[in-house]
């Protein structure tokens, strides 16, 4: 029997039921793990769009792309309400969906393209007993070549683009990219500064981001599960 079994049969530890039940709240679901929304009836007032650092907010409401869950926006009248299985793609429209070809054991290589540390650390969470992606043949690898899924976190700095090109290359086929957080995605808080790129689009093509400041680890599991087809999605 693996050791870690064994140690977590000895401490007890109760390692978390998703996806086979919903995310437990307010544990594995934190409150700024759901995207902001107004609730209405009303047009968004312009309280909201003066309080959001990061203009996340139009009249069309929340992108949650550029949202870091700052929460100012609660002070207009805004509430953390929406999915917690949150992953979208990049191409507008187009519904999660599994990479054709991917079998149902998962290896990933984790790069840091220019984070504050926070994303990368509630990627590696998921090795920790709690969520044990192992369970769900989710393991993490230091090879792009024994890889299926390059994670990516932060916000790709010039150095960085090059190395995240050549990671790509390197994995064999059939292979999946997923952007952890709004860094990725849109550049964050760090949108605007020099020697950075606004988006991982155009480096490197993206699958699934997940969006969040950080998202929360039961969140970047369903992203991966999602990859995977065998995700379990609210609603
Ligand atoms: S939580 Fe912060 S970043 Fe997100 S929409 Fe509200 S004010 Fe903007
Ligand atoms: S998305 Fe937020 S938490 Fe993640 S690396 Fe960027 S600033 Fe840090």
């Amino acid at each position: 029997m693996p050791s870690w079994i064994q140690q977590a049969a000895r401490r007890g530890i109760l390692t978390s039921e998703y996806p086979g039940r919903p995310a437990r709240e307010p544990d594995e679901v934190p409150l700024t793990a759901r995207a902001p929304a107004f609730p209405g009836p009303g047009p968004i007032g312009s309280a909201a769009f003066a309080a959001c650092p990061v203009e996340a907010i139009s009249p069309a409401g929340v992108d949650p792309g550029r949202c870091i869950r700052c929460a100012r926006c609660t002070t207009a009248g805004f509430r953390f309400a929406g999915p917690v299985e949150a992953a979208f793609r990049p191409r507008a429209g187009a519904p999660p969906a599994p990479l054709a070809g991917l079998g149902r054991s998962l290896h990933v290589f984790l790069v840091d393209a220019g984070s504050c540390n926070a994303c990368n650390l509630e990627v590696l969470a998921l090795a920790n007993p709690l969520y044990d992606a192992s369970r769900l043949g989710i393991f993490f690898t230091n090879s792009p070549r024994h890889a299926d899924v390059l994670v990516v976190v932060g916000v790709p700095t010039e150095p960085m683009v090059a190395p995240l090109t050549a990671a790509y290359e390197a994995m064999p086929a059939p292979k999946a990219v997923v952007g952890v957080g709004v860094c990725p995605i849109s550049g964050g808080v760090f949108r605007g500064n020099t020697g950075l790129r606004s988006s991982l689009d155009g480096i490197v093509p993206v699958d699934l981001y997940v969006p969040g400041c950080p998202p929360a680890p039961i969140q970047i599991l369903d992203a991966l599960l999602t990859i995977g087809g065998r995700a379990r999605r609210e609603g």
